[in-house]
């Protein structure tokens, strides 16, 4: 079977070895030197001036909205994970939703202002499978409505923003490590902040009320990560440079073997620095998507439709059309990435859905017009059952 994605596994001895300072050390939770550990090494390779590590990448959305949304309206994106929308429901905010940006998949940060009201206290966007929103105009919208950013950066490791880290910018920002993530601690994820008197809030409120040194200062809930979690990470930390490049090598064999007459990538913003995260492509229809996703399907392959369907479908928030991300949301799909996917596995998942495009498509380019097919009713589809798995027959 092949996923969309595969958790990196660091080998085992080196998790035991990190496990042994568990034990040795008797503390397995509030802090201990494995989170310290792991916060001071994350801190250095993202190069970011703090980072709060918490149980999941949720928490710090949800403790970013408790303190600097105030129950307000949040103008928020509808082309995310569902966690974006509901925390900012959970955290009895209103989420206001503005369309995405075809090209980028972020927030339409030129639909922003129209959606401000005298109620609007803050704008959470998401930086979609680590592309960077337009921060910017962001900022300046934000300013002048005096409206804090946070940032849902749970795509982000790794990715630079004009040569600084991504999670420098917004008022905060997010990250998930998750172990579907990039990168990962089974469960985890962490919180980011330039500001001092931010930081020590966010870092109380993550941790009962209590600050570093124990004083117990204000409300808070328990954020924490153990340090079992801890342990995974700084395993995993230390291949991440070898993650990037594998994932690197699988990216270059989508790129040179799909043909993008039909499909389309997201465009990633200029002056980033990417994290190869994920493989989104856009298919020119839903039915093209569809036959594509049956076909892999009976290969074993699962793609994932991600994110789908668009957030302001959910039966908890009151609908409004959002015409661009209901639209994307129908047609991409997020194609397997993962360390170790083989080259003639990836072959093997290009050679269909260029097949699928062509037998979709062609007809009605050569009539010079549109039919929508139903995947059952592609009649060469169940050629498609190829007998080898890496070889290819052709049609
Ligand atoms: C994964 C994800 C989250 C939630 O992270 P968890 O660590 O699973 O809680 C939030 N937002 C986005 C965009 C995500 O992809």
């Amino acid at each position: 079977m092949t996923p969309v994605t595969k958790t990196f596994l660091p080998p085992i001895e080196e998790y035991t070895r990190q496990l042994k300072r568990v034990w040795k050390s008797k503390l397995i939770t509030n802090r201990g030197q494995l989170v310290l550990d792991l916060e001071s090494k994350l801190k250095e390779y993202l190069d970011v001036p703090s980072i709060i590590i918490t149980a999941n990448g949720t928490l710090p959305i949800q403790i970013g909205l408790k303190v600097l949304a105030n129950m307000g309206e949040v103008i928020t994106t509808p082309f995310s994970f569902v966690a974006t929308t509901a925390s900012v429901l959970w955290q009895n905010c209103t989420p206001v939703f503005v369309d995405i940006d075809p090209k980028f998949l972020t927030i339409d940060e030129t639909k922003i202002e129209e959606a401000i009201t005298s109620k609007t206290t803050a704008i959470l966007a998401t930086h979609v499978f680590g592309n960077p929103c337009n921060i910017e105009a962001i900022e300046l919208i934000a300013t002048k409505h005096n409206l804090k950013v946070i940032y849902d950066g749970a795509h982000c490791f790794g990715v630079k923003y004009n040569g600084n880290s991504i999670f420098k910018y917004g008022d905060m920002s997010t990250c998930s490590f998750h172990a579907t993530k990039l990168f990962h601690t089974g469960e985890g994820g962490a919180i980011f902040c330039n500001d001092e008197e931010l930081k020590l809030q966010m870092f109380y409120s993550h941790n009962f009320g209590y600050t570093k040194e124990s004083d117990l200062v204000g409300l808070g809930i328990n954020g924490k990560i153990s340090e079992l979690q801890a342990g995974m990470g700084l395993s995993v930390l230390s291949h991440i440079e070898s993650i990037i490049a594998a994932r690197k090598e699988v990216i270059k064999i989508y790129d040179d073997s799909l043909d993008f007459t039909h499909l389309r990538k997201i465009e990633i913003r200029k002056n980033t620095e990417w994290n190869n995260s994920y493989y989104p492509v856009i298919f020119e229809e839903e039915e093209m998507l569809l036959a594509a996703l049956e076909a892999l399907n009976k290969k074993d392959i699962f793609p994932r439709r991600y994110f789908y369907p668009s957030l302001n479908n959910l039966n908890y928030v009151r609908y409004s059309k959002m015409r661009v991300s209901e639209e994307i949301s129908k047609r991409i799909l997020c194609l397997p990435l993962f360390v170790n996917l083989k080259a003639k596995k990836i072959k093997l998942i290009t050679d269909v859905i260029n097949r699928i495009c062509d037998i979709t498509m062609a007809p009605q380019l050569l009539n010079g017009f549109k039919v929508n097919h139903s995947p059952s009713s592609i009649p060469a589809l169940n050629e498609l059952s190829y007998n080898g798995e890496e070889s290819v027959k052709p049609l």
